[in-house]
């Protein structure tokens, strides 16, 4: 069983997969640590990222892995260091490349090496597993979303001002939605879900219910 979450930017898909993936058992893939992963390393080597063959040269060799809810790249625990607004927006900027999709395409299916899996992204439902049995799309108000990221910052120990971190968020989307190789959009077939008014638990038994709806059907059908 696949079940895919795509999403905007501070959505709450990753907090709402992870929890969902939790609670039935099954496998969480974040497939946005790929392209944070692989924006650490463009940073790390100096590398331009308009320079598409360097990036793409990067993105070949890029082994990903996750142990226990850490993302390991080549044997380094890199989970903090690719969790900042600067990688996210350096993850966005590679993600344009149709090479660099392809080869995160691949290790994201490596990644997913266990029957029941729940996988989070961009382009989840519509390209790394378009014949998912469940689908969703998680979305909220750009001025709710920019408060719980403050929130999550300053718990870090992060001050920034809400309407900066609207500012990023609203930038990502815009480059997320728009590029031309595999933007974010929803899904065919996926359920959208507004979370601007859900607390995450709320979100949580939604996402369980409409899975388990959807085995009881499929039993039936
Ligand atoms: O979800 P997260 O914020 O970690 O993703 C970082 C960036 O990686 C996104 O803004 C997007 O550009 C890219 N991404 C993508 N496709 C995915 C997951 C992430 O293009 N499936």
């Amino acid at each position: 069983m696949i079940i895919t979450v795509d999403g905007t930017a501070g959505s709450g898909k990753s907090t709402t997969a992870k929890l969902v993936a939790q609670r039935l058992g099954y496998k969480y893939i974040d497939s946005g640590a790929t392209y944070r992963a692989l924006a650490f390393l463009v940073k790390k080597n100096g590398i331009d990222p308009k320079d598409e063959n360097e990036v793409v040269g990067l993105s070949e060799k890029l082994e990903l892995n996750f142990n226990e809810g850490r993302a390991i790249l080549d044997g380094e625990d890199v989970t903090e260091q690719i969790r900042n607004e600067e990688i996210g927006k350096l993850a966005s900027f590679c993600s344009i490349y149709k090479r660099v999709r392809e080869n995160m395409v691949a290790l994201q299916h490596r990644l997913a090496d266990e029957e029941n899996v729940v996988c989070e992204g961009r382009d989840i439902g519509t390209v790394v597993f378009p014949d998912a049995e469940v689908k969703f799309y998680i979305d909220a108000s750009i001025k709710e979303r920019a408060k719980r990221r403050r929130k999550e910052l300053l718990e870090r120990g992060i001050h920034k001002k809400t309407s900066d971190i609207e500012k990023d968020i609203g930038e990502r989307d815009l480059q997320d939605k728009t590029r031309v190789h595999s933007p974010l959009c929803v899904p065919e077939g996926a359920v959208v879900i507004n979370t601007t008014n859900l607390s995450i638990e709320e979100e949580v038994e939604e996402v369980i219910k409409i899975i388990k709806d959807s085995k009881i059907q499929r039993f039936k059908d």
